[in-house]
């Protein structure tokens, strides 16, 4: 799967997520919402069921004052309690902002208000109407009974309180409904969010991780050809002068470390001009290729490194190695391209390709650099072409093997 098609799922699943976590917050808000508002309903539709049996009492009380203050609390306080159930009568069937009440009541609700035979509505009126007509009687006339005060007291007790119970428990059972609807609601989207993510995790991120993981190692796999082809020579297949120049310097700083012998052979092909000119341009390519392979061939230590130090030239590292091995090793190798027998019929000193051979070896130390090593190994090969080509010599005793 494309990458960029990967990306658009990958957001739009995201965008799906944040939407049904927006989604899940309003839902709770709604929940604490609606638990706030049906708190309040509850609260104010229990609280006149308490109203109309204090109105009852103090309904009563009125029979029993001992003087006219008395009377006249009482009378206030009656007052106040009958606009109360008024208030929140009118509250609760069409809302009241200072009360948390929000009017509208369900239709559950309003059947038990207006609908025969409750008629909570007709009731509460008439109840709060005959505490007006009670109010507006004077004190000294009322007796026992007085028609209102026998329906405050009748209906306080009896139809009203039983409306009252009604009125309350179905708003609490509408509570309970509705909360658990949301609640409902709430955990659908839980699930929805979470198989949400089992999809993005199965149908984008493994896909992505996978592509990712596939890019991963095609540039690891690039880079190491990168690596493979910096560090080699593309005609001769062996270390190239980067590649000879840090090996040098590391091998040069460890047996510093080490205070071992480090030596350096250099051999450059005799009269290679004259067989690039005999045998062509390609045939001379071949002919480095050769003697490239057989120098590789002929080292058998780990540590020792060939490389192709320019041209025709090529430069050997042997660490931990003294001038004595060393010897040894670059006649070994010249004798390995004689052995070679490329025929090389305009070269002045044999009718085959050979190599001359300079070699240096020293005791690295923290003041001698390795440039100094390479420039006494370019001079003993110098030594070696002015003495006759096909030859070793040594830096320090020049002499001949
Ligand atoms: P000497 O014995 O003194 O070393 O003589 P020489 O001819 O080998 O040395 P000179 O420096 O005069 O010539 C080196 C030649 O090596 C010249 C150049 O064309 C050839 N050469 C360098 N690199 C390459 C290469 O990659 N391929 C080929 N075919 N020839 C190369
Ligand atoms: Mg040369
Ligand atoms: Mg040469």
């Amino acid at each position: 799967m494309k990458l960029g098609s990967l990306t658009k799922k990958y957001l739009l699943a995201l965008a799906l997520i944040a939407t049904l976590s927006i989604t899940a917050f309003c839902i709770v808000y709604q929940v604490i919402q609606t638990q706030d508002t049906y708190a309040s309903i509850i609260n104010v539709s229990g609280r006149q069921r308490m109203l109309s049996q204090k109105a009852a009492l103090l309904s009563s009380q009125l029979l029993h004052c001992k003087n006219d203050t008395e009377e006249m609390q009482i009378r206030n306080q009656l007052y106040e309690v009958k606009s109360l159930i008024e208030a929140s009568h009118r509250g609760l069937l069409l809302g009241d902002p200072v009360m948390k009440l929000p009017g509208d009541p369900s239709p559950e609700v309003q059947a038990i208000y207006y609908d025969p035979p409750v008629s909570l509505d007709q009731q509460i009126r008439t109840f709060t109407g005959h505490i007006d007509s009670l109010l507006n009687e004077p004190g000294q006339k009322l007796t026992l009974n007085n028609p209102h005060l026998v329906y405050i007291l009748t209906a306080a007790k009896g139809d009203l309180l039983q409306a009252l119970d009604k009125a309350v428990k179905l708003y609490e059972a509408e509570a309970q409904n509705h909360i658990k609807m949301l609640q409902i609601l709430e955990v659908i989207i839980v699930c929805l969010t979470l198989l949400l993510l089992l999809f993005e995790a199965f149908f984008i991120f493994r896909p992505m991780i996978r592509h990712v993981y596939k890019e991963t190692s095609l540039l690891r796999n690039h880079n190491h050809q990168l690596r493979v082809l910096s560090s080699f020579d593309s005609l001769t297949g062996i270390a190239n002068r980067r590649s000879f120049d840090e090996y040098l310097a590391n091998e040069w700083k460890r047996t510093t470390r080490n205070s071992t012998w480090l030596s350096l052979i250099l051999l450059d092909i005799d009269f290679f001009k004259y067989y690039n000119d005999t045998y062509g341009h390609q045939a001379g390519d071949h002919c480095l290729y050769q003697v490239a392979t057989a120098l590789n061939n002929s080292l058998h230590r780990s540590g020792d490194l060939v490389a192709r130090y320019g041209g025709e030239e090529f430069a050997v590292i042997l660490p931990d190695t003294d001038s004595r091995e060393a010897l040894i090793v670059a006649e070994n190798l010249r004798t390995e391209i004689e052995n070679l027998n490329i025929p090389h019929a305009s070269s002045a000193i044999a009718n085959y390709v050979t190599v001359s051979v300079g070699v240096a070896s020293t005791l690295p130390t923290q003041h001698s650099t390795p440039e100094e090593v390479i420039a006494e190994a370019d001079q003993a090969l110098y030594k070696a072409k002015q003495s006759g080509r096909n030859k070793v010599m040594h830096y320090v005793k020049y002499f001949n093997t």
